[in-house]
């Protein structure tokens, strides 16, 4: 079986890794990949950027590829998928209509409130004036999201209401045509990653992310800094109750719309200290570095799982098998990002880490006449496993420790609040 994985980050590269596990895997082609993927066996980069459709449909169709799995939202929201299943060539990953999901929170926010599903409550707004008098009403703090791909940057927690003025002020002047005003929901959040068929939705492992730069999530907001998994806020039975009352009610929505979603439903959910779950946002890929901390506990091939989304056969699939124990992904970073950022300089200590028996996955790398360097912001995700989560925070810090280069930044309390 031949895969194509569509992407260049630390996601990406937990995907290809572990993809080339199984042996149904025999070529395994990453477009454009980085510095990780270039090492793993059977697989190729190639130096297709992803949101090159014409290109990436060119490759797949000439390789004749058997599943192609997108990682990002870019590709899926630019309609890859739409124009990969007109080639008759199989996909993982929503089509363009059902990445709406990720690329507006107005279209979701109406989707969740038709079926049902408790979310935030809010409204969306397409001029500053009702935005700002619907935010006075409501009173601080407050939540302001961009209507549309926002790289991250697209939501305020207004804690107070001059706040909420500057980011609704802000978000119209940078060109968003409409924005979500919504109520600030208090408690801890947590990840939990489903596949869906169209039909059938069967949720991954609950993890938890970092989202903020500092330790103690201070400072500012990140792609995200690291993740654990099982995330003990989300246990088996409240997992049930996610499925019960947001997975599945989410799909057969979606359904309804007449959208054959075939991919990962990620939903960002907020738990409140009664126990109460509601949705905070939903994306239509894996998690970055959620996929860091999730996969390698899981024992069912992947291959194996996304083929049963795309043939949608997933509700005959027999239940997922995980390895038990915990798993941590610490996310190694360049100085000054998510600021600006240096990037070539060369990273050592690669192979003394994996000796400490941990998985360093690569984010923003780049192999170089047999160097490797750094070429991003979140530069490597760091993954251990562990009989339980302190086993796998002391083993994946041993092998951070391992790493070097000139202003390697990351967090050192990674999974700590679930201790
Ligand atoms: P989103 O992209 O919608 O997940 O928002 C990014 C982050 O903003 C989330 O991970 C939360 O930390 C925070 N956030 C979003 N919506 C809310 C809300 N309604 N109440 C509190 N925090 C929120």
């Amino acid at each position: 079986m031949k895969v194509a994985v569509i992407g260049s980050g630390g996601r990406e590269h937990t995907l290809a890794w572990s993809l080339v596990r199984s042996p149904e895997v025999s070529h395994c082609y990453c477009l454009p990949g980085n510095g990780g993927t270039a090492g793993l066996p059977k697989t190729v980069n190639v130096a297709i950027a992803v949101d090159q459709l014409g290109e990436i449909c060119e490759f797949c169709q000439t390789e004749k590829i058997d599943l192609v799995v997108v990682g990002p939202e870019l590709p899926l929201t630019l309609g890859l998928t739409d124009q990969l299943q007109a080639l008759g060539i199989k996909v993982f990953g929503p089509t363009k209509a059902g990445a709406e999901l990720e690329a507006s929170k107005s279209w979701t926010k109406q989707l969740l409130v038709e079926a049902g599903v408790p979310t935030a409550f809010g409204e969306t707004f397409t001029n500053p004036e009702p935005a700002q008098a619907y935010a006075t009403k409501m009173g601080a703090p407050i939540v302001v999201k961009a209507d549309g791909l926002a790289a991250g940057k697209g939501v305020i927690v207004a804690q107070t209401l001059a706040e909420a003025t500057t980011a609704i002020a802000e978000l119209f002047d940078q060109g968003f045509a409409k924005i979500v005003v919504e109520e600030f929901l208090p408690g801890e959040e947590v990840s939990v990653l489903a596949l869906c068929d169209g039909k059938t939705v069967i949720p991954l492992l609950p993890a938890q992310d970092h989202k903020r730069i500092g330790e103690g999530d201070q400072g500012l907001n990140t792609g995200g800094m690291g993740a654990y998994c099982p995330a003990p806020i989300a246990p088996p039975a409240v997992i049930d109750q996610v499925q019960k009352q947001i997975l599945q009610p989410t799909a057969n929505a979606l359904a309804k719309r007449g959208i054959d979603y075939r991919g990962v439903l990620y939903a960002g959910l907020m738990v409140s200290s009664t126990g109460e779950i509601k949705v905070l946002e939903y994306n239509c890929r894996f998690g970055d570095p959620e996929t860091q901390a999730v996969l390698p506990l899981l024992a069912t091939p992947l291959e194996k799982v996304l083929m049963a989304c795309v043939d949608q056969t997933l509700g005959q699939l027999e239940p997922l098998q995980w390895h038990a124990g915990s798993a941590v992904c610490v996310v190694v970073a360049a100085g000054g990002y998510p600021g600006s950022y240096r990037k070539g300089d060369e990273i050592g200590g690669l192979a003394e880490a994996k000796a400490q028996d941990v998985t360093v996955f690569h984010a923003g790398t780049e192999l170089k006449e047999g160097k490797v360097l750094t070429n991003g912001g979140r530069v490597l995700g760091v993954t251990a496993l562990g009989e339980d989560l302190s086993t796998a925070i002391a083993t994946v810090y041993r092998g951070v420790e391992q790493i070097t280069f000139d202003g390697m930044y990351y967090r050192r309390d990674i999974g700590h609040k679930a201790l």
